[in-house]
């Protein structure tokens, strides 16, 4: 089992993290632009909105849904520095390195290649991800 499936594995025992699916909307999405470019915003969402010392927003900066990359990164806790310092003893308050950059995207695409790979889709314009709890909007910081 690589560092990556360990990971999934332990996330995927989350209640709160195994809520989190691509929508329709996501797959076509990724359909459409292709892995690649999944791939290329995966890096430039890390970089930008997690890889500073101290993120603008931080807790907030990445909404719940919009984009195939901003679900998966809800659901691997690269969401904020709180969930990277809980999941990923990546410590707040220091900048990421390349490498660590790098590492979380493997994860977040491998997660997003594991919901392609299952035909659970999360039903259109059906925001299941939070049954049971109240809605959650962009406003909610990120507290989990
Ligand atoms: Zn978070």
């Amino acid at each position: 089992m690589t560092d990556t499936d360990a990971t999934l594995a332990r996330l995927g025992r989350s209640a709160f993290r195994r809520r989190f699916h691509l929508s329709a909307a996501d797959r076509a999405y990724i359909q459409v632009r292709g892995m690649a470019v999944v791939a290329r915003h995966t890096r430039e969402f890390l970089s930008q909105r997690l890889a500073p010392a101290r993120p603008q927003r931080d807790g907030r900066q990445t909404p719940w849904r919009g984009h195939p990359v901003f679900v998966a990164q809800h659901a691997t806790a690269t969401c904020c520095r709180q969930c990277l310092a809980r999941w990923h003893q990546l410590p707040p308050g220091v900048a990421l390195t390349p490498a660590q950059v790098d590492r979380l995207s493997v994860l977040i695409l491998a997660w997003i290649q594991s919901e392609l790979g299952s035909s659970a889709a999360a039903p259109p314009g059906q925001p299941t991800l939070f049954d049971g709890d109240r809605p959650r909007t962009d406003a909610d910081g990120c507290t989990r």
